[in-house]
């Protein structure tokens, strides 16, 4: 069947940084149609997938197919897809730019993909599929995670996948029952400036709502307020080995984290932080398994 695209409402729209970091919610009409058919809209994407959008080129001036991770879960609001969109400032950059423009408004249409169930009688949005576990954030079955421990890490927008784990997971109390003590998610973010800091306030409520639970180490790379009482500079360095080449360091994390070797890393942001990140594992401490996804 051809891709069925349906048209999706701008219903929030917040400028955190301006000019780079816009939070965006889409929201999916409650019933479309296909081929002359009604069909209701079913919203189960799984925490820490994408979803396919159709925004406009800023530069290209034509509708562009692209891919955002929801950052939050349909358990808590069914049919509104957030993501946290960032521009890019690549020399090819397109839709990140228009997304920052004011051509974005509440009510703009954006056409969002969706596909005909198996049982042919719902639409659901289209999830990305990533066939290498190694690089796929999709949170694993509630019978899996409430046992384990996580060390999420987000850098900029990569707090996206990271944080419908923890909306998800919050809502189902961490796992926590008579029978399961729950799990253990450590965050840590790192941003440029407290521009961008995405729901820094709510992450702060969930560590108050589950300090048995939840830890978050919000970083800040670049810019910081003289009072700021959490992390600053590189999680995530390089060191000049004796043969002069330049390879990741994780002491900084590991000083955060020390009991980083229990834990299940989820790593999210740039290829070249991965890459330092693999190779400081390597060096200095494994953790229980390591996944990551590079945009
Ligand atoms: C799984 C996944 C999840 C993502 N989630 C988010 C998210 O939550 N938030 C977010 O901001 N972004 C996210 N992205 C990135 C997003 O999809 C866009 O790629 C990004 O916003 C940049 O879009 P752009 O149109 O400006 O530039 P690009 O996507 O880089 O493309 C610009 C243009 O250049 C062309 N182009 C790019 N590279 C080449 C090349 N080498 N040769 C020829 N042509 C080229 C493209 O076809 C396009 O026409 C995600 C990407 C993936 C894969």
């Amino acid at each position: 069947m051809a891709l069925i695209l349906v048209p999706a409402t701008v219903t929030r729209l917040e400028v955190l940084d301006p000019g780079e970091f816009r939070v965006v919610e889409l929201t999916l009409p409650p019933a479309a149609e296909v081929d002359g058919t009604m069909y209701p809209v079913v919203d189960d994407l799984r925490a820490g997938t994408a979803f396919l959008a159709e925004p406009m080129g800023a530069r290209t001036r034509k509708p562009q197919k692209r891919l955002y991770t929801r950052s939050n879960v349909g358990l808590l609001s069914p049919r509104v897809l957030q993501t946290v969109i960032n521009r890019s400032h690549e020399d090819r950059a397109d839709t990140s730019i228009w997304w920052q423009t004011e051509e974005v408004r509440l009510g703009t249409e954006v056409p969002v993909r969706v596909e005909l169930d198996d049982a042919g009688e719902a639409l659901r949005p289209y999830e990305h599929r990533i066939g290498d576990d190694e690089k796929n954030l999709k949170l694993e079955p509630d019978a899996w995670w409430r046992e384990r421990r996580f060390l999420g890490l987000a850098f900029g927008t990569g707090l996206t996948p990271l944080i419908a784990h923890l909306r998800y997971m919050a809502a189902m109390r961490f796992g926590r029952s008579a029978r399961h003590r729950g799990a253990h998610y450590s965050l840590v973010l790192s941003v440029r400036n407290p521009r961008q800091l995405m729901f820094h306030e709510e992450l702060l409520g969930i560590r108050r709502a589950f300090p048995e639970h939840f830890d978050y180490h919000p970083i800040l790379t670049r810019e910081w307020p003289a009072d700021w009482a959490h992390g600053t500079g590189r999680i995530v360095r390089t060191e000049r080995r004796s043969d002069g080449a330049l390879v990741g360091d994780v002491s900084a994390l590991l000083e955060r984290v020390p009991d980083l070797e229990t834990r299940h890393v989820r790593m999210c942001g740039g290829k070249a932080c991965e890459r330092q990140l693999r190779e400081g594992f390597e060096r200095l401490v494994r953790p229980a398994s390591f996944k990551a996804e590079v945009w």
